[in-house]
């Protein structure tokens, strides 16, 4: 049987640390819909294009080509830039590009298609809403906005990305505010999501967490 599970949430609320787990765990693949978004930022960035200008980032959506390959590989135009969509430049940027149209729907049409033959764990801002209306298991996870920040400056210090704290909480509160009040698409939690707040749990229960609501719903489906 084939599943579809939705993980959304804000900015560093740990989807994408747990969801690459619980997809190794059950052999699902998992797709990070954020990093197509990056790449599509960089891809702008690099070519001096300025990211709060829709109608220059739009006018490129022909020249660009993204995949997402097994390791959780993220390729531009055919080369690796999996490091490269993680830096301050790429955070300050891609909410801007986020919220065009255009731009996500060319985005959605490559993530649904990804869907489409396997069991998949695919986390972003709008799959329970919108990519995946249908998902079987929509989870929405949360976190304070200081244990988001937390992580994600932990996260980034064992990466070698240079930032501070302060750099961080920043950086997730415009993105939050850009993702949740853009007209398209915006981060919101589905009306038939699970939410799970993760402030005070560990890696561990929250990947247990999220196996044991999706083992509980393919039963309920199977009866
Ligand atoms: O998940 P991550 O933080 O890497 O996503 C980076 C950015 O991409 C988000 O802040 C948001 O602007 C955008 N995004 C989105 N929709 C998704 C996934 C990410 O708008 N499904």
């Amino acid at each position: 049987m084939r599943v579809c599970v939705a993980i959304d949430g804000p900015a560093a609320a740990g989807k994408s640390t747990v969801a690459k787990r619980v997809a190794t765990i059950l052999g699902y693949t998992y797709i990070d819909t954020g990093a197509m978004y990056r790449a599509f930022t960089l891809y702008c960035i690099e070519k001096g294009i300025n990211c709060e200008d829709e109608k220059a980032c739009v006018a490129v959506i022909p020249e660009v080509s993204i995949e997402l390959k097994p390791g959780n590989l993220v390729f531009l135009n055919g080369k690796d830039v999996s490091f490269d969509i993680r830096t301050p430049i790429v955070n300050a940027n891609v909410s801007y590009i986020a919220s065009y149209k255009d731009i996500r729907l060319a985005l959605v049409e490559l993530q649904r298609k990804m869907a489409e033959k396997h069991s998949v764990i695919m986390d972003g801002r709008d799959i329970g809403t919108y990519v995946l209306p249908k998902a079987e298991v929509k989870i929405y996870q949360i976190a304070s906005a200081e244990t988001r920040a937390i992580r994600r400056y932990k996260e980034n210090q064992e990466k070698g990305i240079a930032c501070t704290l302060d750099e961080i909480r920043e950086d997730v509160k415009k993105r939050d505010y850009i993702d949740s009040h853009r007209a398209f698409a915006p981060l919101k939690p589905a009306e038939d999501a699970i939410p799970l707040d993760t402030s005070d749990m560990s890696i561990e229960e929250v990947v247990n967490a999220i196996i044991d609501i999706i083992n509980k719903k393919i039963k309920e489906i199977g009866k």
